[in-house]
């Protein structure tokens, strides 16, 4: 990935623990890398394609003076969050901030906290079976959405589709969308929940209908098994209500635990599977 990279960028603050420090102040350095594609910059010659780094050091300065921390820890991670949110087209960044007059009693030459972060791709699977379906859906999409530290960036079709699991209910409209996010993994998942919540989800019957079911299938590459979430999500290769809107958005993304695309997965799944989807339904305006 290309980078700008910025060093040395001197900003006069108040973080700090002490109340003196947060009285009198002190100087900090600020190093960032921005991880960016700069091809069509280059290419074109044109900085409204690029980022300017004029811009991302006044943001930076902005953002450091705001509001005093105690720890440069916060004061990195507030930095970090808003040069994300301010440039879109950095997709991470590595952020140094440097407090050479940190108030140790010792002769020291600088200490500094670094700190990596980035816009994570997230796909979730959406489904409901009960009441308005598409309303809750779009309910649930706008709910996310709405996030400040998500961005809805694609949604698939919805699909009609028999229930899955044994229980006797009603039919499922299902579609899957592609999320781009700042929250951690169980952040996401709590914020998938509270849109359940919203949309009434009572949990009776395991498997059983619900208003609106959110659950995160992939989250970048990661695999994750904690007593409350797993990922990728279990089970999703013997799902065609899941695999199928999921191939629409990303036909080519590897199942980090499989080892294969998900369109394979699909694939077999319709060879030799349960066939749970109908047909594919166009979205009504609400
Ligand atoms: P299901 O989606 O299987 O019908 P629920 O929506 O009721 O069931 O979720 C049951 C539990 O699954 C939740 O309490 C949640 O903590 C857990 N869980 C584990 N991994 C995931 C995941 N990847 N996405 C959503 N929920 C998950
Ligand atoms: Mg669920």
């Amino acid at each position: 990935m290309d980078q700008i990279r910025i060093q040395g960028l001197e900003i006069y603050a108040r973080h700090g623990v002490f109340e003196e420090e947060r009285r009198l102040g002190q100087r900090f350095i600020v190093d960032a890398v921005l991880n960016i594609c700069l091809r069509e910059a280059g290419k074109k010659d044109d900085l409204s394609l690029s980022t300017d780094y004029g811009a991302v050091c006044e943001r930076i300065t902005q953002v450091m003076q705001e509001k005093p921390c105690l720890l440069i820890e916060a004061a990195a991670e507030r930095t970090a969050e808003a040069l994300l949110l301010s440039f879109p087209a950095v997709e991470s960044l590595e952020l140094t901030i440097h407090k050479p007059q940190a108030p140790i009693p010792l002769p020291f030459a600088d200490v500094a906290v670094s700190i990596r972060r980035g816009w994570h791709t997230a796909y979730v699977a959406a489904g409901s079976n009960l009441g308005e379906r598409e309303a809750f859906l779009k309910m649930g999409i706008e709910g996310i959405a709405s996030h400040p530290l998500c961005r809805v960036e694609g949604a698939a079709p919805l699909y009609e589709t028999t229930p899955y699991g044994g229980v006797e209910q009603g039919e499922f409209l299902n579609t899957v969308l592609r999320v781009k996010t700042l929250l951690s993994p169980e952040e996401l998942l709590s914020l998938l929940q509270e849109q359940e919540q919203r949309a009434g989800r009572e949990r009776k019957v395991h498997w059983g209908p619900r208003t609106l079911d959110l659950d995160l299938l992939f989250f970048d590459d990661l695999i994750l098994e904690t007593p409350r979430l797993i990922v990728p999500h279990p089970d999703m290769e013997n799902r065609d209500f899941v695999l199928k809107p999921l191939c629409d958005l990303a036909p080519g993304l590897i199942h980090p635990v499989k080892g294969r695309p998900v369109c394979a997965l699909l694939r077999e799944l319709e060879k030799n599977g349960e066939v749970h989807v109908m047909a594919r339904r166009t979205p009504q305006e609400a």
